[in-house]
């Protein structure tokens, strides 16, 4: 690629004037030609096809029509709006804007055909399409179109302010005729041949201007291959080079602290592979350099106890700790859980959220900053500015996937050197996914659970067999045990969710009256006290029924919990269920989680609710997962952002992801220098990327 060129602002671009630079600038975060080059579309729609209006049908589709506009005028009232009138043959619609009146009616013509594109709304026996895309039959036959037309990520305010796709389609148009001449191979000869790439130049006229659903393809192979291949290839950078750059406070000594809790404290005998990962972190902490790893462990595997251990290690050495928490419950629970462990040990511990008191929040400050605090348990509350540690050596992070990347770095910069993180997680990633996605980050996994548990016993149950279900409920109490009955709550359709999980509490009321039986609710909408009223009175076994939304899916633990129940269990996703029946089997008694469903279950309903009957294995889960997931259903990681990928998908392009990183690991290997003539062309666009950081936003 020719740097210089394809860096110029997109302001020079004809068609680009300055407010629609700043748009493109502001909302999709487009600066140069190069950055609009990489504005890959999202999909592509057929417009070799033409309706007539006796062949709509009501099913909201994009459809493309040719007609005549015969009247336009305007509707008042409420949803005040401009409203046309459009004939073919075969019969009349309307045409409906609820904004820009006034530039549609200086530019509409009437009795002149026109290729309107849009998607239809069927009311009163009657068709419309709603702020249709517009363009005269005349120009419409004169442009260069190809079958598949590129639909691009747009956002509310671009469309607003008319940047829409046709805009983008048309600025595009111009960007190519002026920069296909700058346009060169980006990859090196080797790869391009041995996995017979498409050539970059192709590729990308060929994303944007598809010639048929074959070009597209290769096109979209090949750049996805690129996107990774490079953010391998950084990733590689960083691994060889993180242990010897990045410095940390090495924890030399095992003190006190650590040899009386291991020795006199310990309530009980560590699994082998707690005490494998706590040697991998204790090596870690021993050397120079910063540790930042990963602590995979299913629920229930006793990650807190190796963090609690890392934490003493670090007091030891005369460092201080912190540990967070994603939700104010969690943390309450760490901070109760370490105290009782503590309890002997001159340690000190504090609670910090956002409840905390001003008067205690001062004091904690104060505290945390002339350093006779030892421990800060906490939720996001902790990475506030005023929060400074004297000499913070431990950042402990829970549950790592309710957090950013941002504001993980955020408490590394409190110190000289960044303290030491570990991040646990209860989600398993399929390892070679985590590798893939922290590449410089270190994985340690809990793959044992402490002896006597028993397995959980799943079974799936239709919704007519709830009376069964029921009883058995009653008789799990009778033997004084507790139980959950979960409902889904899914954003889009919160209204609905709500109502259901309201229904389905008033009929556990009226199946288990007071007072022979209590029932907790908690869910999203309640306030966060009341959340932790509920919440405690059934950690305490007040009340032996606790009805919730996913809210519970992370980290409560209450041992006397043997039960259960997921209502609509065809609606989770599996680490969904497979977290929520985390929630049971912490104790000694069998648990058992029920998974409640209709009888219309699609295809992947069934190989979820099949896989969770089948398994409590959590990575098997995993991967069962990653097969299933289709496009735009993606996981925490990448909403994490810890890949903020442009063209490729990690769950769906696993196999090219997997080449590519094989291509960039082997490169850096055997030829780390880039001394090789066949790699200059990668050192050189490895050197740009590193300049003009706006390329590939891998951020960790
Ligand atoms: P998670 O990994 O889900 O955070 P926890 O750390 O909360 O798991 O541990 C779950 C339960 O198992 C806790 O009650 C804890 O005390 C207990 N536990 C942890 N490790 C062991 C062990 N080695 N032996 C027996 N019980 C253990
Ligand atoms: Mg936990």
């Amino acid at each position: 690629m020719n740097p210089t060129f394809l860096q110029k602002p997109i302001d020079y671009l004809k068609g680009v004037g300055p407010n629609r630079a700043d748009l493109l600038r502001s909302e999709l975060g487009i600066h140069s030609y190069q950055d609009l080059m990489h504005l890959f579309p999202h999909r592509y729609i057929d417009k070799t096809r033409y309706y007539t209006i006796s062949q709509l049908e009501r099913n909201n589709a994009d459809v493309q029509i040719i007609g005549k506009i015969t009247s336009i005028k305007m509707v008042e009232g409420k949803g005040r709006r401009l409203v046309a009138t459009f004939k073919d043959d075969t019969g009349q619609m309307d045409l409906v804007w609820f904004r820009g009146h006034k530039w549609i009616r200086e530019r509409i013509k009437l009795h002149i055909p026109y290729v309107i594109f849009g998607k239809t709304n069927h009311y009163n026996n009657r068709f419309s399409m709603p702020h249709p895309e517009m363009e005269l039959l005349e120009d419409h036959e004169k442009s260069i179109r190809s079958a598949m037309q590129p639909v691009y990520p747009s956002t509310e305010r671009l469309s607003a302010r008319g940047i829409t796709n046709k805009v983008v389609n048309g600025i595009m148009q111009t960007l190519f005729t002026e920069a296909k001449n700058h346009l060169f191979e980006s990859l090196s000869q080797p790869i391009v041949t041995e996995l017979r790439l498409m050539s970059k130049k192709d590729a990308l006229i060929n994303v944007h201007f598809p010639q048929s659903q074959q070009h597209l393809a290769k096109a979209q192979y090949r750049l996805k291959f690129e996107e990774f291949f490079y953010i391998q290839l950084q990733l590689a950078f960083k691994n060889i080079n993180h242990r010897s750059k990045i410095k940390g406070y090495p924890f030399t000594k095992v003190g006190p602290g650590f040899t009386t809790f291991y020795n006199d404290h310990l309530p009980f005998e560590l699994t082998g592979a707690q005490k494998r990962v706590l040697k991998e972190i204790r090596h870690d902490l021993g050397t120079n350099a910063q540790m930042n790893r990963l602590l995979q462990g299913d629920v229930g595997s006793g990650k807190t106890i190796v963090a609690l251990m890392s934490i003493l290690l670090a007091l030891d050495n005369g460092f201080q700790a912190c540990l967070m928490a994603p939700t104010a419950i969690l943390a309450m629970q760490h901070y109760t859980g370490l105290q009782e462990l503590c309890k002997d040990l001159d340690i000190n511990i504090k609670l910090l959220q956002g409840a905390t008191k001003t008067s205690e929040r001062k004091m904690i400050h104060s505290a945390l900053e002339d350093g006779s605090l030892d421990i800060l348990i906490g939720t996001h509350a902790i990475l506030e500015d005023k929060v400074r540690f004297k000499n913070l050596g431990l950042a402990v992070i829970d549950e790592q996937h309710r957090f950013g990347v941002k504001q993980r770095s955020k408490l590394w910069h409190k110190n000289k050197y960044p303290p030491h993180v570990l991040v646990m997680t209860a989600t398993p990633i399929p390892r070679t996914l985590a590798m893939t996605v922290y590449g410089d980050l270190d994985v340690s996994v809990i793959d044992e659970l402490p002896p006597g548990r028993k397995a959980i016993q799943t079974v799936h149950r239709y919704d007519a067999n709830r009376l069964k279900v029921f009883k058995f409920i009653r008789d799990e109490i009778a033997l004084g045990r507790q139980v959950y009955i979960v409902y889904p709550l899914i954003q889009e359709s919160e209204a609905m969710d709500y109502k259901d999980l309201m229904d389905g509490y008033e009929s556990i009321s009226r199946e288990f009256p007071m007072p022979t039986y209590q029932i907790s609710i908690v869910h999203g909408k309640m306030k966060p006290a009341d959340k932790d009223i509920e919440m405690n009175r059934f950690i305490k076994g007040e009340t032996q029924i606790m009805v919730a939304t996913t809210v519970i899916e992370v980290g409560v633990n209450v041992p006397n919990a043997s039960v259960m129940i997921i209502e609509s269990a065809e609606r989770f996703g599996l680490s969904q269920l497979h977290q929520l029946r985390g929630r049971v089997g912490r104790g000694a008694e069998q648990s058992y989680c029920i998974l409640m469903t209709s009888h219309k279950l699609s295809s992947d309903s069934k190989v979820r609710l099949e896989t969770m009957t089948r398994t409590n294995d959590g990575f098997e889960i995993a991967e069962v997962d990653l097969k299933l997931r289709g496009p735009g259903d993606i996981t925490g990681t990448q909403q994490s952002g810890v890949l903020n990928l442009k063209i490729a998908d990690i769950m769906k392009d696993n196999d090219i992801l997997k080449i590519a990183r094989n291509y960039a690991w082997t490169l850096v290997k055997d030829d780390p220098s880039f001394q090789k003539e066949e790699n200059q062309i990668i050192r050189f666009m490895y050197a740009q990327m590193i300049k003009f950081k706006n390329i590939w936003s891998y951020i960790s």
